[in-house]
């Protein structure tokens, strides 16, 4: 196969939910549809349970899992398809967000119940901050739920898509009889816990056929509610779900796998290859000779007497090849890896080459930042893998002073990973972790101990957010922190970060300073 063909038949995507969706049974399903896993209950849930708070095994069996479902590959009518997997939990939601930066597309997967929920809000909205492609699956169609029409009103009000559905349920709940193939216009009917080679088809809705099939009140309704909908919505264009202008939605049941082969269907026809990137330099097409690639996830190893990580690497462009020398941009340096893997599935294999698309797994002993670009040579930095900013702060001393250094070690691995951000105050030189969630501190405070043996203590801090700020006046730069030293700080980088106490600290501080700007995610 070609270079272009390889490239043309890759689709890199993620699945997000709110918790409880059903994102781990649609994986699943896709996996089985795919061949890449034999039976259900192989990919096991990401999930950290409500109760999991302190405990920490849980945590520690969850970095497992993560490891295992970080990517899923598997073939599919001749494509090559990834799934990048992503935390539901909200405390974890950075790691979400930046996964979200090596995929193509997003499907988002919702309750029929439950509606949109808020994780799902926040996670199209950083969907919609780089126009990635969106496909809604409403799930658990089995269930007694929200209208369908209903439905389709608050994802267009909340996550502010425009929807066009291609596939439309008969029923839900215990009426819920199949879903109507609004794209090659073909009824498949569900036959409770059957397969779907089980089921029975119906391509003209006016043949009576529908009524015997579903009785005569659902087949009238569902006459209905189709004519509705092709007066109300557009003829489909893939142009506009690749523009993400319009979000094509799917109805089905995950658990009962049904409504996944005809979103898995239309998904491999019309999702993205692997699209160009932006470099802080360039563009990079993926159909460049030399490879290019960016690290956007970091796992460190469980076992403390092994300290190395896996740093997950998407290939931009070119061909990544094991063995092979590759510079560090940042750390100007040559490496080379002899054994780069790949997953399918829960199985992890090393590979000698990969594509743009695809997602490769190095051993690192602790060279790898999230966001770190690899190149053949040239001097690039990937753009778009931004930490966003934090909203729980606490200030981190020292414990135990024998182990001063191995805290400082310990602090900035962890920060490199991603797990959390570091801030030291201007005036004090004072550390101050900043995180999404308040799970982290706990984890951070559990893997020092049993990663590094350090010992940390956290005091509270009454902060409200903290924002990269920049100015384009150097003389009201240098007023503004004169009059707001104390409350300045550096991140890892040295990027000079206001930390606000209070929404209202802030907007004094944007009214007081209209030259100075205030940034929520660190790229801008
Ligand atoms: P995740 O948190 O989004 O990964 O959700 P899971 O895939 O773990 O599913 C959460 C729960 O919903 C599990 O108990 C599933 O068995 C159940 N579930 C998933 N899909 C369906 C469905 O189509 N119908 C029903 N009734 N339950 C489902």
């Amino acid at each position: 196969m070609s270079f272009k063909e390889e490239i043309n038949r890759r689709k890199t995507f993620g699945i997000v939910s709110h918790p409880d969706a059903g994102k781990t049974t649609l994986t699943e399903k896709l996996l089985l549809f795919g061949g890449a896993i034999q039976e259900a209950g192989a990919v096991k849930s990401n999930k950290i349970k409500k109760t999991a708070t302190s405990d920490f095994m849980e945590i520690e069996k969850q970095r497992g899992i993560s490891v295992a479902t970080s990517v899923m590959g598997f073939e599919y009518k001749g494509m090559k398809i990834n799934i990048l997997d992503t935390p539901g939990h909200k405390d974890f939601a950075e790691d979400t967000y930046r996964t979200l930066t090596a995929v193509d597309s997003v499907i988002v997967v919702i309750d029929v119940a439950k509606g949109v929920e808020e994780q799902t809000e926040k996670l199209v909205e950083v969907c919609r901050m780089r126009n990635t492609p969106i496909i809604v699956f409403i799930n658990k169609m089995d269930r007694e739920g929200k209208e369908a029409f209903d439905l389709l009103d608050e994802v267009e009000q909340k996550l502010n898509l425009s929807v066009l559905p291609m596939s439309w349920p008969v029923g839900m709940g215990r009426r819920f009889q199949g879903v109507y193939n609004l794209h090659e216009r073909k009824l498949v009917l569900f036959r409770a816990h059957g397969k779907q080679e089980d089921s029975i088809e119906i391509t003209d809705l006016n043949s009576e056929e529908l009524d015997k099939q579903v009785g005569d009140a659902a087949a009238k309704e569902l006459r209905e509610e189709v004519k509705l909908i092709r007066e109300v919505y557009p003829e489909f264009e893939r142009e506009d779900y690749l523009e993400a202008v319009v979000s094509p939605v799917f109805f089905g049941s995950a658990i009962n796998n049904f409504g996944i082969k005809e979103m898995l269907d239309v998904f491999v026809d019309i999702a993205p290859t692997p699209l160009p990137r932006q470099t802080e330099e360039r563009e990079v097409d993926p159909f460049e000779k030399n490879m290019t690639g960016f690290v956007f996830k970091i796992h460190a190893n469980m076992d403390p007497r092994h300290r190395d990580r896996i740093a997950f690497m998407r290939i931009c462009s070119g061909t990544f090849e094991r063995n092979t020398n590759y510079l560090h941009v940042r750390q100007g340096k040559k490496m080379k890896f002899p054994n780069p893997t790949t997953f399918m599935a829960s199985k992890k294999s090393v590979v000698d080459e990969a594509y743009p698309g695809d997602v490769v797994g190095l051993y690192d002993s602790g060279n790898f930042k999230i966001g770190d670009t690899m190149t053949e040579g040239e001097e690039l930095h990937f753009k778009g893998i931004p930490s966003f900013s934090p909203e729980q702060f606490r200030y981190v001393d020292n414990a135990d002073p024998m182990k001063q250094k191995q805290l400082q070690k310990g602090l900035v691995q962890l920060m490199d990973e991603g797990v959390a951000q570091l801030f030291t105050k201007e005036i004090n030189n004072r550390k101050i972790i900043g995180t999404v969630g308040a799970l982290q501190f706990e984890v951070i405070q559990y893997r020092l101990k049993h990663e590094y043996g350090a010992s940390c203590r956290y005091e509270p801090v009454h902060l409200h957010k903290a924002c990269w700020v920049s100015c384009d006046d150097a003389v009201a730069m240098r007023e503004f922190e004169k009059r707001r030293k104390k409350d300045l700080a550096k991140d890892k980088d040295g990027n000079l970060v206001f930390l606000a106490e209070s929404a209202w600290m802030l907007k004094m501080a944007q009214d007081n300073h209209p030259e100075v700007q205030f940034h929520f995610t660190s790229e801008f």
